[in-house]
């Protein structure tokens, strides 16, 4: 059983099923399983939330400045945040957020040893803003934040996909899915489980990760619980 974990999700979570913007009742329905998962099961958990529902920074193509566009999306990370901690609290899960990029009247700035704190405390701490630095993805935020605070786990949630498979399985029916793979497989195959630079990252530190369907009833409460789910990524 995990005593500390970081779960990735993607800021389409937030957006319903224009796949834009932010869904106020997509981000509760989120939220309650979330807090239902954690209930009594002690895990501190902190949350890493992207922004690809507000923006695509660098990536949208535009011949905009590719940090300008970064800084822009790393803003609808905290956007985001807002929103799920506002789910969280309905829910009746006390929250912090903490930004890497300082906006001291809605949130507090990312210092460790206070994140640990929070957690200690049994709340749920959302780091927005990414890692504060252009040219990153909230992929490296998750590892990065996890391996700062000490987490025993990245969890990548995904949508209606249940780990990671040799090639994408809506496309490729003959597809098998993986049980467990190493970050080197994991590498070497090019699997799509996190972008490069995070993926390098958890190899380097050993850091475990697991793929799973957050939508997947049940699912979240028994990563919680230590249950094998998805498909796990270890040394
Ligand atoms: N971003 C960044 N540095 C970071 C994290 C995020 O510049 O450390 C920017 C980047 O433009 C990225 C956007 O924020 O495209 C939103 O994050 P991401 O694409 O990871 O969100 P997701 O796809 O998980 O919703």
């Amino acid at each position: 059983m995990y005593k500390r974990v970081v779960l990735k999700l993607s800021g389409e979570f937030l957006a319903g099923e224009s796949g834009y913007g932010i869904h106020p009742d997509t981000a509760l329905e989120l939220a309650r399983s979330i807090t239902a998962a954690l209930e009594g099961t002690g895990v501190e958990l902190a949350i890493v939330i992207g922004g690809g529902n507000l923006w695509r920074g660098a990536r949208n193509g535009s011949g905009m400045d590719g940090a300008t566009a970064d800084y822009i999306g790393m803003l609808g990370t905290v956007m985001n945040a807002m929103a799920l901690q506002d789910a969280m609290e309905q829910a009746g899960q006390p929250t912090r957020i903490m930004t890497a990029i300082q906006m001291a009247q809605v949130a507090e700035p990312y210092i460790r040893r206070r994140a640990m704190r929070h957690l200690e405390k049994g709340r749920v701490v959302i780091f927005g803003g990414g890692n504060g630095a252009p040219f990153f993805t909230t992929d490296t935020t998750a590892t990065l934040r996890a391996l700062e605070i000490g987490a025993d786990v990245v969890l990548m949630a995904k949508n209606s996909v249940d780990g990671v498979y040799s090639s994408d399985p809506r496309k490729n029916p003959e597809a098998t899915r993986y049980d467990h793979l190493t970050h080197a497989e994991v590498v070497a195959q090019r699997l799509e489980v996190m972008d490069a630079t995070a993926i390098t990252l958890c190899m380097d530190k050993g850091l475990p990760i697991i793929v799973f369907d957050i939508f997947e009833p049940g699912n979240l409460a028994r990563l919680f619980r230590g249950e094998r789910v998805g498909t796990l990524i270890s040394t």
